[in-house]
């Protein structure tokens, strides 16, 4: 006899386990998450570095940091299971009145919004809170003092855990290959370990997503795209209370990790692909512009054994894409958070259940989110990219 389910969800990072979690929480437990690994977080959730934000430009990102961080924040007593939250902040550094302008544009949307923890800040400020920064050409910045840092690791295996403990279940080392498709839409996915019947699928595949996607002939704008992080060597010349620093000059950001500090980079050379190697000329491009905002970093250490690569989820608007396939009755799309689907996996989780247990939500305006939005040409620009 083959196995069925109410709910099949492919994927089992971060955004798979919170759709597992936020649907057994609206009463639907007979749901069956499908992770490929032997392990979960072995996709982008376990190379991600765990920052949450509600600082963005548009109103779809902010909304969802808005359900998200909260969650976050009331995590360990809600889940009894540690999410690691800290409260630290990110400090968008402005060197221009460009970005001055910008970052108040921002600041007046998430205040319209009903952000209460943001502010901007004089120059003075941003080098009262962190004294090592480059000072000269600082004007001044934007902080969210809600703003920080997870374990993303630890609240994906809470949110499993605990949908388990309402009955999901969990299969690891097992690969959706095949979704059957009927008159109505979805009739059941193929694996290695046998068939499952059932009448909805959700794709939480990550960087993976568009050959799920191809599986049940929906073409999704997603594509993996490398990202490289580069801790540090124990450092005790900025405040592990530091909150993550952008230098919006150059993209640069940092936060505090363990008793060093993890340092970031977008190169705006890299190219789409499943490339996951860590490439060591990399180390060189990132402290040049380290040391440029920072200049006590001229003497961190840093041993590229200990620096990942990982993938970003990209999609053309740099926004996720939630929702029903329109032409697949009961394919879920849950995918492109291009670089937010830590962040954002609460309210996708409690979006994506919404949607299946009761055809809408109220979090965001779903239909500025759904997929038809490429082909409409309603596309989303978000701007605070890091
Ligand atoms: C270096 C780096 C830094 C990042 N920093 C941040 C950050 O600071 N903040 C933030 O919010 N986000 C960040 N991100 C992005 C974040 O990690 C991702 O958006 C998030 O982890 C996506 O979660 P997911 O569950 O969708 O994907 P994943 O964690 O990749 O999970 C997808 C799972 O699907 C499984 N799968 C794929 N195909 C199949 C199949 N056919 N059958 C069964 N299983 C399958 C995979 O094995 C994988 O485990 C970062 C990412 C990287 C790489």
């Amino acid at each position: 006899m083959s196995e069925s389910a109410d709910v099949v969800i492919i994927g089992g990072g971060i955004v798979g386990s919170s759709i597992a979690w936020h649907l057994t929480e609206g009463g639907c437990n007979n749901v069956l998450v499908i992770e490929r690994e032997t392990q979960q977080g072995k996709g982008s959730t376990g190379k991600s570095m765990g920052g949450v934000r509600a600082q963005f430009a548009t109103e779809v990102n902010i909304r969802m940091s808005l359900y998200s961080i909260p969650f976050f924040r009331t995590f360990d007593e809600r889940m009894d299971y540690p999410s690691g939250y800290r409260g630290q902040g990110y400090l968008f550094v402005a060197s221009s009145e460009r970005h001055i302008e910008y970052l108040r544009a921002n600041f007046e949307r998430q205040v319209a919004l009903g952000l209460k923890t943001v502010q901007l800040l004089a120059a003075d400020d941003v080098i009262r809170m962190v004294p090592q920064l480059r000072p000269d050409d600082i004007v001044g910045a934007s902080f969210c003092s809600t703003d920080g840092f997870v374990d993303p690791y630890s609240v994906m295996n809470g949110f499993m855990l605990r949908a388990s403990d309402r009955g999901a279940r969990l299969w690891r080392g097992v690969e959706v290959i095949g979704i059957d498709l009927d008159a109505s839409g979805v009739a059941g996915v193929r694996t290695t370990n046998g068939d499952v019947t059932t009448r909805t699928v959700v794709n939480a595949a990550g960087a993976w997503a568009a050959h799920i996607g191809k599986l049940a002939a929906v073409d999704l704008p997603v594509e993996p795209l490398r990202r490289m992080l580069v801790p540090t060597e124990p450092f005790n010349k900025i405040s592990q209370k530091s909150p993550m620093v952008i230098d919006m000059a150059t993209g640069f950001h940092f936060r505090p990790e363990g008793l060093g500090l993890l340092m970031a980079w977008n190169d705006p050379n890299e190219t789409p692909g499943y490339k996951t190697n860590f490439d060591p000329a990399f180390i060189e491009k990132i402290l040049t512009r380290a040391v440029s905002r920072v200049p006590c970093l001229e003497e961190v250490e840093v041993n590229p054994r200990r620096a990942w690569a990982g993938l970003y989820e990209m999609t053309p608007d740099h926004h996720c894409i939630i929702g029903l396939a329109p032409a697949v009755g009961g394919f879920y799309l849950a995918n492109g958070f291009s670089g937010h689907g830590v962040m954002h996996s609460p309210a996708t989780g409690r979006i994506t259940a919404d949607l299946i247990l009761k055809g809408k939500s109220d979090i965001v305006d779903t239909n500025a989110i759904g997929i038809e939005r490429f082909a409409q040409g309603r596309l989303l620009e978000e701007s605070v990219v890091l």
